[in-house]
């Protein structure tokens, strides 16, 4: 399968210290890949400089073009989209104006109310909440904002960095099920999660980066039963946990 994300030999390094070594990794078309590991590994340093926000070397090929050298709106441009950590929300501003900042690559004002028609049918939580400000809203709210807002510029690849951090987990089994409906829809998601058992089961292909460098690299559901996986990552949820409907294999 043709990957739509060729990332070869990425280094990023914090003044002299290396925090992303030599990262080789692929997301096909249409696909979930999931990247676990500790605190520290590196994970959202990773996503950070595939988004153009950190100088990176190596080479992050997208849809065949190189981004390595290009800026971050160019990237967007190009259908590559990140939603941070934190989330990153504009907290004075309405959940609407959140939006409709997401939508700034868009070339007209048709194309944003289509989009944010779009955006209020995936979430109706935002739909009922559109003039609250954002900064207002609970955890789960603020990461379906988050979510929303990066989706207003119709990516190709979504990237998540740890949307479960501070949710409930029944509403991480939504967010991710989100993820699963979007790649329904053709758009493929490079997921950053800690909460591997979840993040591992709505794959299709899992890496494990630990101390800069992905250790490990296979078909998730091959990891979701390595020795190695389940004693470091997935401890009592090897056997128990649940995640979204739509759980898809490597093929
Ligand atoms: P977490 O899940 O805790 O966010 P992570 O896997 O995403 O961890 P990173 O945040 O990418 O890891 O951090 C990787 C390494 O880079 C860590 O050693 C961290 O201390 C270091 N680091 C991260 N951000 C900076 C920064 N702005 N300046 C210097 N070092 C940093």
């Amino acid at each position: 399968m043709t990957a739509l994300l060729n990332v070869r030999d990425l280094c990023v390094a914090y003044g002299k210290v290396p925090a992303v070594r030599s990262v080789s990794l692929e997301v096909p078309a249409g696909r979930i890949v999931s990247v676990i590991g500790a605190n520290g590994a590196g994970k959202s340093t990773l996503l950070n400089a595939l988004m153009g926000l950190l100088p990176a070397s190596g080479s992050i090929s997208f849809e065949g073009i190189e981004q390595i050298d290009r800026p971050v709106a160019a990237r967007v441009a190009s259908g590559i989209t990140l939603v941070p950590e934190r989330r990153e929300l504009f907290g004075a501003l309405s959940v609407h104006d959140n939006l409709v900042l997401g939508g700034y690559m868009l070339r007209n004002r048709h194309e944003v109310a289509e989009q944010l028609e779009i955006a209020y049918q995936r979430f109706p939580r935002l739909n009922e909440r559109r003039t609250q400000l954002a900064a207002t809203l609970s955890g789960g709210e603020r990461q379906m904002l988050a979510m929303g807002r990066a989706l207003m510029s119709r990516p190709k690849l979504l990237m998540l960095d740890e949307p479960s951090l501070g949710l409930a987990p029944r509403i991480v089994i939504e967010t991710l099920a989100i993820v699963v409906e979007l790649q329904a829809t053709g758009v493929s998601t490079l997921l950053v999660e800690q909460n591997a058992h979840a993040a591992l089961q709505i794959a299709a292909w899992g890496c494990v980066m630990e101390l800069g460098e992905i250790r490990i690299s296979a078909p998730a559901h091959e990891l979701l039963c390595d020795e190695r996986v389940i004693h470091s990552y997935l401890g009592s949820h090897a056997v128990t946990g649940t995640a979204p409907n739509g759980a898809n294999k490597a093929e």
